[in-house]
């Protein structure tokens, strides 16, 4: 293993939930990309994340790896129209696709969806097929709770997971990459994890989701069906972002960066509102997560 490989970290989408609701710095929902030595990681396939790799620079066709955290649509909803664009893009190598159990269904469901397409741009383009050009890798915990299992790694890469607890949904992890003597951890969706202080522990970053308390009644009430269900569902699958800054503590992280953020509109929770919840906690390093935000290691 290479101990000075470097990593660059992109936000590509930071905002909270599967809406889209105005322009600001957090507008999309959740994607992020690593570029690990020749790696090109996509972590997520919020809406958004075909044209945020290319925006942050990066091409489509070098996509290597993607790897999902769980099956809620601001994680999972373009998947499908990245793997296709890339593929239209000139895609020559297998990207190899991890996600838990139910990955095949929702390939297969955009497969068929777009059937004639994909078809007829290999009769009349020649195109190399598109199932050539996807391996899909199911992942699922089969450990003991809070403990953390391996799901690939070569001589540059490690990576792990661990599940975390965001019901209803059962199948729903946290990822760490493991890069020479470098680490980031993503929390995925979760309420506040024990477990994930031994999981993220001395991570470079760790990237966590966040909500600012005093947001909540703003999110519910911009559903117009506002009700007490999603409330309930915040306070139960989500972390709040001076929980965050605690587990970053105790994980003793270079850097906490709060991401997937609820509410992700500055006008209700600016960067200061964010930092002063974390610093109830946290003293190191903190950074709000924008879409675009790049962050070497
Ligand atoms: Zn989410
Ligand atoms: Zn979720």
């Amino acid at each position: 293993m290479d101990y000075n490989v470097g990593i660059n970290l992109t936000l590509l989408g930071t905002k909270g939930g599967p809406s889209l609701r105005g322009k600001g710095p957090s507008m999309m929902p959740t994607s992020s990309h690593l570029a690990i030595a020749d790696k090109s990681i996509v972590i997520d396939c919020g809406l958004g994340v075909t044209s945020g790799l290319v925006n942050a620079g990066y091409k489509l066709t070098d996509i290597t790896h993607i790897f999902i955290t769980h099956y809620h649509s601001d994680h999972c909803l373009e998947l499908g129209a990245l793997l296709h664009t890339a593929w239209t893009a000139g895609l020559s190598k297998p990207v190899q696709v991890y996600g838990p159990p139910g990955l095949d269904k929702l390939w297969n469901g955009f497969r068929h969806m777009m059937t004639f397409d994909i078809e007829l741009r290999i009769v009349d383009e020649g195109r190399l097929p598109l199932d050539d050009m996807v391996a899909f890798h199911t992942y699922s915990d089969v450990n003991a709770p809070g403990e953390a299992f391996s799901i690939m790694y070569d001589d540059d890469l490690r990576v792990s997971a661990i599940k975390n607890n965001h019901p209803p949904i059962v199948e729903t992890y946290a990822l760490r990459f493991d890069a020479g003597d470098k680490a980031i951890t993503f929390s995925g969706d979760t309420t506040y994890l024990d477990a994930m202080i031994d999981f993220a522990k001395k991570s470079d970053v760790l990237v966590h989701e966040a909500m600012l308390s005093s947001g909540i009644d703003y999110v519910v009430g911009q559903t117009k069906t506002g009700n007490e269900q999603l409330r309930k569902h915040l306070v139960a699958s989500h972390t709040l972002a001076s929980q965050a800054g605690s587990i970053a503590k105790e994980a003793d992280v270079k850097c906490l960066m709060l991401n997937h953020l609820i509410p992700p509109e500055r006008e209700i929770s600016s960067d200061d509102d964010w930092l002063a919840d974390v610093k109830n906690t946290f003293d190191g390093h903190c950074l709000i997560g924008f879409d675009g935000l790049k962050y070497t290691i």
